[in-house]
């Protein structure tokens, strides 16, 4: 499924698939609260939210952690254990295919034995870019994707935006904060303009950690 055809009308009310859809939306819901966790914190990865679910349990739960890993779907998985055979993994972003400093989430999904993913949205990442999925499906897992997109892509703004650009998005500090207002603008921090993809980084890296900042776009910055 495209994410377009996940705009498609929901199931019609009180049938087996309306049950199942409005379960799956509680369960992505969910991993958006997980992962919005990790905002703020998992430079230079996206912070993404995975839930395990068996037979209408939850039985792992992870989001990623500080300073990007390891992931969150490894992090649920392993809470899940053996209950992950022929569960469903909710998560907000495509995971990933690639080897970079962990091993790739979906050779860890495949070993697990996970039956069906519902993803929110796919990875910009050129290094995944909808092969995460193309992986899980050869495999012969149930892939979904498109539910909970229109949050995942606010959640993960700051992410796609670098990875399209190839640099963080500036941070920008409202003076108000600096003078200790308590508002959801607390945090934002500028640290641009920047010309160059080493200049943003660069600038980024002098931040304390919690300012860090891969998964926020200006103007949607959220309290950490
Ligand atoms: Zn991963």
């Amino acid at each position: 499924m495209t994410d377009a055809a996940a705009a498609s009308p929901a199931p019609a009310l009180g049938s087996p698939e309306q049950d199942l859809h409005a379960q799956d939306l509680r369960y992505m819901q969910l991993a958006l609260a997980l992962g919005r966790r990790g905002l703020g914190r998992t430079w230079p990865n996206p912070a993404v939210g995975a839930v395990v679910v068996k037979d209408g349990v939850i039985v792992g739960r992870g989001w990623t952690q500080p300073g990007g890993r390891p992931h969150a779907e490894t992090e649920a998985l392993k809470r899940a254990g053996k209950d992950a055979k022929g569960a469903t993994l909710y998560v907000t972003l495509e995971p990933c295919s690639h080897h970079g400093k962990t091993p790739p989430c979906v050779d860890a999904i495949i070993k697990a034995g996970i039956a069906r993913v519902v993803s929110a949205l796919e990875d910009v990442n050129p290094q995944v870019a909808g092969q995460g999925y193309a992986r899980l499906r050869e495999r012969g897992i149930a892939v979904e994707t498109g539910l909970g997109a229109e949050e995942a892509a606010r959640d993960h703004a700051g992410h796609s935006w670098r990875m399209r650009e190839g640099r963080p998005q500036a941070l920008q500090l409202d003076p108000m904060a600096a003078a200790g207002r308590p508002d959801q603008h607390s945090r934002l921090v500028r640290i641009g303009p920047t010309r160059t993809p080493g200049d943003a980084n660069a600038a980024l890296r002098r931040l304390p950690p919690r300012l860090r900042n891969s998964a926020l776009p200006r103007g949607s910055c959220r309290p950490d």
